[in-house]
């Protein structure tokens, strides 16, 4: 079969993010009967996979399962056998993005929480004083992740005035360059229109403190309808009702929307590329400093230091940035160099797609 017959032939998980590209990956799979899905939920060995003919339930032995990192997870796209007691999920896809949290074990080693994820919803309550600090801490996740962060300044109607909300938006797109941000009342529903448009087109997830307003957030971008199908029957059900809940769900006005009790709580971890997206304006003047290797402490031409005597540059920003390097760094050094450089390939080496899946496949059935 054609990869593009593929994806036509299963073009009814569209909505759950298949796409052109996901059936040109899964094309080496497809002779050997495996069937492509989407993972909605994964449970201790198990997971749930959405398939073009419903949701099957699949053990996930078969992926290598002494590396953390290499396990299944929800957003994964999967090669999964057509049957079978149990039907295993043969392999995972060669994954766009993930999302990657420490584990608290002695051997500080990544757990992964969510992949495939095109936008990072930051929640940013406008009922309590901004914190950029924070933002900035959740940006260089999102960043590290290789999701484009979107941040939604939430409970816009708590705001006295539009003068205020212009101001507080203004505050939070000078601490997050090449970061769309958008005000929303989930109360009078303003805003929703246009968060529905700038994540309709991929999969989200959403990131912030508790009380942010997430679960609110994702009952407006999933709607009351979507929600009650978090508990159906699934394909293998075979009149029985199983219920299922799914952590990946897809909205009504398209996209789809990852949302795991894991993922809202989790640190910053190996993200130094993404502190650096975070803070690109003093990357950018440190590129002008007189010495390559300057730390903007108390060097001479240093233009960090310039720009924060001129004004251009406050000082908390550097501040911030200073203590998220310093805080990475820590976490870093806890971290098995072997995993980092494979949580690196794992994504950052989109070309070879194709050799990995077959490598994959080769791993897997020697
Ligand atoms: P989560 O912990 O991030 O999931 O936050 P929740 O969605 O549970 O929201 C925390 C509180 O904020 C709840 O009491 C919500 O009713 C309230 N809230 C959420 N969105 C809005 C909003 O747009 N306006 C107002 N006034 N309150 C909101
Ligand atoms: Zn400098």
């Amino acid at each position: 079969m054609s990869s593009t017959s593929l994806f036509t032939a299963h073009s009814a998980l569209a909505p759950y993010g298949w796409d052109q590209a996901w059936a040109d990956q899964f094309a080496p799979y497809a002779p050997e009967g495996l069937l492509p899905g989407r993972v909605i939920r994964v449970d201790r060995g198990q997971c749930d996979v959405m398939t073009a003919a419903g949701v099957v339930r699949a053990d996930t032995a078969f992926v290598t399962p002494h590396d953390p990192m290499r396990v299944v997870c929800t957003g994964d796209w999967v090669a999964v056998e057509p049957g079978g007691n149990p039907r295993y999920v043969r392999t995972y896809l060669p994954r766009r993005t993930a999302f990657v949290r420490s584990t608290s074990s002695k051997r500080s080693e990544g757990q992964i929480l969510a992949a495939n994820v095109d936008h990072a919803i930051v929640a940013v309550s406008l009922a309590v004083e901004l914190d950029l600090g924070r933002v900035e801490r959740f940006l260089a996740l999102a960043w590290e992740s290789g999701a484009q962060p979107v941040v939604v300044l939430t409970k816009a109607d708590l705001v006295p005035d539009a003068a205020t909300l212009a101001h507080l938006v203004q505050d939070v797109e000078t601490t997050a360059p090449g970061v769309p941000v958008l005000p929303v009342s989930a109360v009078g529903g303003d805003g929703l229109d246009v968060l529905r448009a700038v994540v309709g087109g991929g999969t989200s997830v959403l990131l912030g403190q508790s009380g942010a307003g997430k679960s609110t957030l994702a009952n407006a971008l999933l709607g009351a309808e979507v929600m009650d199908v978090q508990a159906t029957r699934d394909a293998d059900g075979k009149g029985r009702h199983t219920t299922t809940t799914r952590n990946l769900l897809a909205m009504p006005g398209g996209g789809v929307l990852i949302d795991t009790p894991g993922l809202r709580g989790v640190g910053l971890w190996d993200a130094e590329s993404g502190v650096g997206q975070v803070f690109s304006e003093i990357e950018e003047l440190g590129r002008r400093c007189r010495f390559h290797d300057c730390a903007h402490e108390r060097e001479p031409g240093c233009a960090v230091l310039a720009a924060i005597d001129s004004g251009e540059l406050p000082h908390r920003r550097l501040e911030s940035y200073r203590k998220l390097i310093r805080e990475n760094q820590r976490i870093v050094a806890k971290t098995d160099a072997r995993l980092r450089a494979e949580i690196r390939r794992d994504w950052k080496r989109k070309g070879a797609e194709g050799k990995a899946a077959m490598d994959a496949k080769r791993g897997r059935w020697a």
